[in-house]
């Protein structure tokens, strides 16, 4: 029987658990699932399909998932660089949110991000704003799947001035979009340990696992983290969050670049996941996480950016060549995070890392079908012995030709289908540039 569509002509990269490569192959999509693989065999007909893909000898694969972005901080993407962490924050970025952030320019910047995100091959992102829901309705409309926080913090917040209403918040913003669209997944999101009291994050944590969603929060970004905590003096951010109950299977630690002795154990133990940003911390001269370590305990490492406005893009091919080399030259070991680790970091282990692991990251018979075409045929990706080195070293976003995401075409030859491009990047460019320009602080 006719499928919906086949992508056809080209090398497919299942990142199935056998990590099967299908030279000449093919994936047929029924619905908005993957119905079956296959080779393009001498003297054999392809399946019948109502659409047809022709990857035209690149390389088809499952959409990448990014396990950490805040969408609308695209708004301030390159607004202030090269600064220490609270300098940026404090003079920067936490005054350009009080001024600028409401419903609209979360909406505009969320648009932005998802344009972003699409043309690069970026099928799923996991994110923590404040007005989230704002964010919701901007990311369902351009067709990506995400995961996405209300922001908990015990300040005053942009849509929460009160903060003793802020798990609230969270949980109405996780109710509300629980089933109201197909492609989004509520979860709740701590700012991280130092700027949520203990009752918080307890509160927060119990409300996630009665709704059964995933807990995001920050942790050990920075060395003087533990310094900031309310704890005894002696626990380290990771153990101060396991004594207060909140690391289990549904948490996702993003950063986790400070972590003491026993920290990687209590990981592993509570089977928590953990988002890496190495970009982010890059940039912010924050550190270098123990990834290699986390992975050698069985902890599941997924890829992350981060906001836009510590990075400055939203590209995870970038994020999967920056990871797999900077801890090469950290250990002094080109062997550490090798092409295919850092490749099932940005899909199936991204996945598992927020919770999505038996729906999407791979391309396997019932999954959503989330779907990419790498055009290959260029000469940055010429000659192509091994697919998954081109796609971590070689490859960038600009070389994603299609994209698919629930059996939805959202890119078609480099070309979004659900927004308008210009009219996202033009009203960012027009209603916000200027404003935020006119009160950028100097650096
Ligand atoms: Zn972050």
């Amino acid at each position: 029987m006719e499928v919906d569509t086949l992508f056809y002509n080209g090398i497919v990269l299942t990142i199935n658990p056998v990590f099967e490569v299908i030279e000449d192959g093919w994936v047929a999509v029924r619905g908005e699932t993957i119905e079956r693989a296959g080779k393009c065999q001498a003297g054999e007909t392809l399946p019948a399909a109502k659409t047809l893909v022709d990857a035209r000898g690149g390389i088809i694969l499952p959409g990448l998932v990014n396990t950490h972005t805040h969408l609308p901080m695209t708004l301030f993407r390159g607004l202030a660089d090269d600064l220490p962490l609270f300098t940026w924050l404090n003079e920067h970025i936490f005054p350009a949110e009080a001024t600028f952030i409401d419903p609209d320019s979360v909406a505009h910047g969320t648009a932005l991000a998802c344009a972003e995100l699409l043309l690069s091959g970026t099928t799923t992102c996991c994110d923590g704003y404040f007005l989230e829901d704002a964010v919701a309705s901007a990311v369902a409309r351009s067709g990506l799947r995400a995961v996405l926080g209300q922001g908990v913090i015990d300040f005053p917040a942009p849509g929460v001035p009160d903060p003793a209403r802020n798990v609230e918040a969270a949980e109405t913003f996780a109710r509300a979009w629980q089933k109201r669209c197909p492609t989004i997944t509520p979860s709740i999101f701590c700012h991280s340990p130092y700027t949520c009291s203990a009752e918080t994050l307890v509160r927060a944590k119990a409300a996630a696992d009665r709704l059964g969603l995933v807990f995001q929060i920050h942790v050990a970004e920075t060395g003087d983290e533990k310094s900031k905590l309310p704890g005894p003096a002696n626990l380290s951010p990771v153990a101060y969050l396991d004594s207060l109950g909140i690391l289990n299977e549904r948490t996702l630690l993003v950063h986790a670049v400070w972590l003491e002795a026993g920290d990687i154990d209590i990981i592993a133990r509570n089977k928590a996941s953990v988002s890496h940003n190495p970009q982010s911390n890059m940039k912010l001269g924050s550190g270098v996480a123990p990834v290699d370590r986390l992975l050698a305990a069985g902890v599941t490492v997924g890829l992350g950016t981060d906001g836009c406005a510590s990075n400055n893009d939203l590209d995870l091919f970038c994020e999967m060549d920056t990871a797999a080399k900077l801890h090469k030259v950290m250990g002094m070991n080109p062997t550490l995070l090798d092409a295919r680790t850092v490749l099932k970091m940005a899909t199936i282990d991204g996945a598992r890392a927020i919770g999505l692991g038996d729906k999407i990251g791979s391309l396997e018979p019932g999954k959503q079908a989330d779907i990419i075409v790498i055009d290959t045929n260029q000469p940055h990706l010429t000659p192509l012995y091994h697919p998954a080195s081109h796609l971590v070293y070689a490859a960038r976003g600009a070389d994603v030709r299609d994209v698919m995401i629930g059996g939805r075409m959202v890119v078609r030859s480099r070309q979004l289908l659900t927004l308008d491009v210009e009219e996202v990047m033009a009203s960012v460019r027009d209603l916000y540039q200027p404003k935020i320009h006119a009160r950028k602080q100097p650096l």
